[in-house]
């Protein structure tokens, strides 16, 4: 027997009509890329979404239809995802930080039609505008009066295109399943993959990760989304904040320590997200000018694991609760949040903190369990740990155009690919990263890729990358050459054969020769050896 329940479809323009309805006169506060700031209203916000979202329908944008954003945190790219997505249509966000290639190839993959463009990114696309197979047209997130010089072809203004919109849009009835956002990862082994998610995706992974014990936003809070929402959906925070009826602060591109503190008084924010190195420059910012956190009362790092140390400031000096949190593009994105639960007062302050630099628990919708390499359960006793996998309803089931590639076991896990334990609490530490990818600034890195373009040289026999300790990026990448016989090659002649292959930070911050690398039995090279051999290596910049 079924039940007698409405069927109300999890939609995210039912996120915006709430927030319209019953907190309308909360503000978004962005800094735009023009320089001031700007404030509007949940009200302003709605009636601009259904704009964009009619005068997209006029120019022929159809449910289905896939749309790029490369935009910083603002109010009109948060009105181009409730728009968009509110029409049937696909936010497609694009990382300005990946290289030309692979940009290209997430363009052309995902067959985007139209790409909204912030000032910034104007000549990042002009570069590459030749080689994107399916766009009609690029429309600049400005004003008339700011619309640039450009060599994009069929180039439209955002607020002349928002003027042919209508205010009293209605949104379609759309199935909740409906695809609304497409976020690629970035691949460190072959080409990035998509994660297509769904209106119900994100409503759920909202609305759970929104709980009291993990974001617990409310209307009183002031958030601040410094996690970009190129970078898996500002971990939720542009619907979550919303919902809740908080005041929303979009930083948009300066991330520096001053400008962060600025955003941070000016919006009297209380809860923020960003990865650790961005919280590394607000600490150093506030150790040289002496300033206080006078408002900030939470603040949630991830992305990459948050130092111990760095904990143990913003709580100690700073009087700001941290919240470690872990996760991934598959997973909506988040997957644990770390806060302290109920039984656990009363632990000693050391049991508690070390419990809090743990990457947390995973809140209701998320299953979590680890396995050794025969996929058997390993124990919960924070010792045993094993593949990290997780099962729900914000965890991707495939990627895009490869649903005939199974990404979960027959019982529907997917392995995360990270290691790690899980304590007799619930609570889960990542311990290290299957792979061995490097993570500078929050962003990946890959190791192969810089290999394979080493080896590249006539003058390297062989080369090996591993990530290296760095105070502001987390690590950096070292890479480790063996010199063809009777080679004089130096440092600077590998980097700069390197130079214009890959992205600018791709670069790695020293090379060292070595007559030989470690190896695996079955050949391969040992990356657990070279790091152990270079653990106390320090770069030349550091
Ligand atoms: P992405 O899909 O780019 O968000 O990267 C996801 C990966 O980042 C995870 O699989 C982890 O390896 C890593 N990660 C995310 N958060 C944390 C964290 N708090 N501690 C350690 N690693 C993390």
């Amino acid at each position: 027997m079924k039940g007698l329940m409405q069927d109300w479809p999890l939609l995210v323009p039912t996120v915006l009509d709430h927030a319209c309805t019953y907190h309308g006169t909360r503000e978004v506060i962005s800094r735009t890329v023009e320089g001031p700031i700007h404030r509007y209203t949940y009200i302003d916000l709605n009636r601009r979404s259904r704009k964009i979202a009619s005068a997209l329908q006029k120019m022929g944008v159809k449910p289905g239809d896939i749309l790029g954003t490369m935009a910083w945190n603002g109010y009109r790219h948060m009105e181009i995802w409730y728009g968009l997505m509110g029409l049937g249509g696909i936010v497609h966000t694009l990382n300005p930080r990946l290289f030309a290639d692979q940009l290209i190839y997430i363009i052309n993959h995902a067959e985007d039609r139209y790409l909204f463009l912030d000032l910034t990114f104007v000549p990042v696309i002009e570069a590459i505008q030749d080689r994107l197979d399916t766009i009609k047209g690029f429309i600049i997130m400005t004003d008339d009066e700011h619309m640039p010089e450009t060599t994009l072809e069929n180039v439209l203004c955002y607020e002349t295109l928002i003027e042919q919109g209508d205010e009293d849009f209605s949104w379609p009835k759309l199935d909740e399943n409906t695809a609304c956002g497409l976020c690629y990862t970035s691949g460190t082994t072959g080409n990035p993959k998509g994660v297509l998610y769904s209106h119900r995706s994100n409503v759920l992974h909202a609305m759970a990760t929104n709980a009291a014990d993990a974001l617990g936003l409310k209307s009183q809070d002031n958030v601040m989304a410094v996690v970009p929402m190129f970078h898996a959906n500002a971990w939720s925070l542009v619907f979550s904040g919303p919902m809740a009826g908080a005041n929303m602060v979009m930083p948009g591109a300066l991330m520096d320590g001053a400008s962060i503190y600025e955003m941070l008084e000016v919006g009297r924010v209380s809860l923020t997200a960003a990865v650790p190195t961005v919280w590394l420059m607000l600490l150093t910012y506030l150790k040289e000018t002496g300033k206080k956190l006078d408002f900030l009362e939470r603040v949630v790092i991830g992305g990459s694991a948050c130092p111990p140390s760095m904990l143990e400031v913003f709580e100690k000096t700073y009087d700001t609760q941290v919240i470690h949190a872990w996760g991934m593009t598959e997973m909506s994105p988040l997957g644990s949040l770390c806060t302290i639960k109920g039984g656990l007062e009363n632990l000693k302050v050391s049991e508690k903190a070390a419990i809090k630099i743990k990457q947390g628990r995973p809140p209701y919708t998320v299953e979590m369990k680890i396995t050794d390499d025969d996929g058997n359960e390993l124990a919960r006793d924070g010792k045993a740990f094993g593949h990290l996998m997780v099962r729900g309803p914000g965890v991707a089931r495939s990627y895009l155009k490869q649903e005939d590639e199974p990404i979960l076991d027959e019982d529907g896990w997917f392995d995360t690919g990270d290691v790690s334990t899980l304590d007799g609490f619930g609570y889960m530490q990542i311990t290290d990263r299957a792979k061995d990818v490097i993570k500078s600034g929050g962003e990946w890195i890959s190791t192969i890729e810089l290999e394979n373009l080493a080896v590249g040289h006539d003058d390297v026999t062989e080369a090996a990358v591993i990530g290296v300790a760095h105070p502001k990026w987390d690590e950096r990448p070292l890479l480790v050459i063996v010199r063809t016989e009777g080679s004089s090659l130096s440092g600077e002649e590998i980097r700069a054969y390197l130079q214009g292959k890959i992205a600018k930070w791709w670069l790695p911050d020293d090379v060292v020769f070595v007559e030989e690398i470690p190896h695996t039995a079955t050949g391969k090279i040992h990356k657990l050896t070279l790091r152990e051999q270079f653990k106390d290596y320090t770069l030349p910049n550091v």
